[in-house]
């Protein structure tokens, strides 16, 4: 049955889009699916000078790299866009009029430069019920006046008149009863001198005409709540306010503060979904997809900062996150972000992903790194054998590429001190018996090689390491046996005569 949950992120077009923005909308999405509900994605762009170009695009990049769709959006459309704010310019300033004439806010004459002015003479000058009365605005001057300002075409804001000694009370789905003063808001603009919106009254307005049920955002928008809990009763809309919830702040690894945009450099690992460049400087921070994480991996990781569904289950696949997700069960507060566990869990997602699963984005990895010379067919059993050794999709560039090219360098420490004429026989022999014989799978292999060495007279154990760099460069990959029947009888007996030319001078 279709329901009337309705949620929806609000995303500023202002620059990349951090993990905490990805957090959010995955709990939002989540709690949609859960509900047959609708997830709305509306961008709120009505700050036209912190607007940067690209950022909307790479917000649905995100989202199509993490498998979530909104219901609505720009894109999608739906009923009730549109769902980029400038393109809604016209529904806002009635609103801010109807406040206006119930007595709830008031036209703002002052200029940027009077206002500057006071900032200058008053530290901390704020905009309120104190300073208001020595200001230019309509609660000072006649009606008359006031409208014959308006009339002529004089630059305004529209402010709202925050109340004195009022405690504002909101039932938060995290946090239960949360309560501000009235006095410590300011007058903050609703609409500005160009007609547009401000954040506050944008998002009120939008919230109430998209039938939003949950609003569900960041803890750093808590300041905000008296002032949109004001505006859903002062437009008369207190019946339809949709219930809050202020997601909790993940926080620097030592849960120093908040995490920043700036963290991912200082720290030395990934704060955004997916690269993000910023057009200005042309600076490039780096994401958790070209570091190497399956969107499985990320997805699971952002789900367990903040919240676990009361067990000791750690791995959960969306599906089970819509299955198993309650908001009762999302912590007070902050959750430290922890990259090693980060990596874990993207670790646990590439053993339990299948080798199809993997394919393309392993692809990928081997072809940024110019590995390109092999077969769907010949991956897919390369994935197998070495997914095991993988933390980053990224590691199948060194635990993968050996199978499809023959080691330019060897790491010589682990041959050259116990290299000699009788290992350098027995290699012979082994690649001559190779040649005439069958290559059937890797456990005849090994028979056949451990046979040879003990006839030789040579410890096996002496001959299987300079094997494996004869193989693979270096005392990597998974077994020896498993990797020569991978490469197959020409390669195998190609490498060990490669090999045995380079290990010559090593005597
Ligand atoms: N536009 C705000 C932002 O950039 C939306 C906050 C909210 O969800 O109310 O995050």
């Amino acid at each position: 049955m279709e329901s009337t949950v309705r949620v929806r992120f609000a995303p500023s077009p202002t620059g990349g889009l951090h993990i905490g923005g990805v957090r959010t909308i995955l709990f939002n999405y989540l709690f949609a699916k859960q509900n047959n509900g609708k997830f709305i994605l509306r961008i709120e762009d009505t700050d036209q000078t912190r607007f940067v170009k690209g950022a909307e695009d790479y917000i649905y990049s995100c989202l199509d790299w993490c498998g979530i769709k909104a219901d609505e959006s720009t894109r999608a459309g739906g009923d009730y866009g549109p769902y980029r704010q400038s393109e809604r310019k016209s529904i806002y300033r009635q609103y801010a009029e109807q406040l206006v004439k119930s007595g709830y806010a008031y036209y703002a004459f002052d200029t940027s430069d009077e206002l500057e002015c006071k900032r200058q003479v008053t530290e901390n000058f704020r905009y309120d019920q104190n300073t208001r009365q020595t200001l230019r605005n309509s609660l000072n001057i006649p009606h008359e006046a006031a409208e014959n300002l308006i009339k002529e075409g004089a630059p305004h804001v529209i402010r709202i008149k925050m109340p004195k000694d009022e405690q504002i009370h909101f039932t938060d789905m995290i946090r239960g009863d949360v309560s501000f003063s009235s006095n410590d808001v300011d007058d903050k603009v609703l609409l500005k001198a160009d007609g547009m919106p401000t954040y506050h009254l944008a998002v009120v307005v939008d919230d109430y005409l998209m039938k939003i049920t949950h609003a569900f955002r960041g803890e750093e928008w808590l300041p905000s709540a008296p002032i949109h809990i004001l505006l859903w009763r002062y437009l008369g809309w207190a019946a339809d306010m949709p219930q809050w919830a202020h997601l909790p702040l993940i926080l620097k690894p030592n849960g120093n503060g908040k995490l920043s945009k700036r963290d991912g450099e200082k720290f030395g690992f990934p704060v955004y979904p997916i690269n993000w460049i910023d057009p200005a400087s042309r600076k490039k921070a780096d994401g958790f997809l070209e570091v190497g994480f399956l969107p499985e991996g990320f997805i699971n990781m952002l789900a367990m900062l903040g919240w676990n569904d009361g067990t000791e289950q750690e791995i959960f696949s969306m599906d089970d996150l819509i299955a198993k997700f309650s908001m009762e069960r999302i912590h007070k507060g902050g959750a430290k972000f922890d990259y090693e566990k980060a990596k874990w869990y993207n670790q646990e997602w590439i053993k339990i992903s299948s080798a199809k699963r993997l394919l393309s984005p392993v692809k990928d990895a081997l072809n940024n790194a110019h590995i390109q010379d092999f077969s769907d067919n010949q991956l897919l059993s390369v994935i197998d054998l070495v997914k095991e050794r993988c933390v980053l999709l990224t590691d199948f560039v060194e635990q993968g590429s050996f199978f499809f090219k023959a080691p330019d360098k060897y790491d010589t420490n682990s041959v050259k001190p116990k290299w000699n004429d009788d290992k350098e026989e027995f290699f012979k022999a082994f690649a001559d018996e190779l040649k005439s014989g069958e290559f059937l799978d890797s456990a005849s292999l090994e028979t056949n090689f451990k046979d040879l060495a003990t006839k030789k007279g040579l410890k096996v154990g002496d001959a299987m390491l300079p094997f494996r760099i004869m193989l693979v460069g270096g005392k990597f990959g998974p077994q020896v046996f498993d990797i020569a029947h991978q490469i197959g009888k020409d390669e195998t007996i190609n490498r060990i005569n490669q090999a045995l030319e380079a290990f010559e001078k090593y005597k």
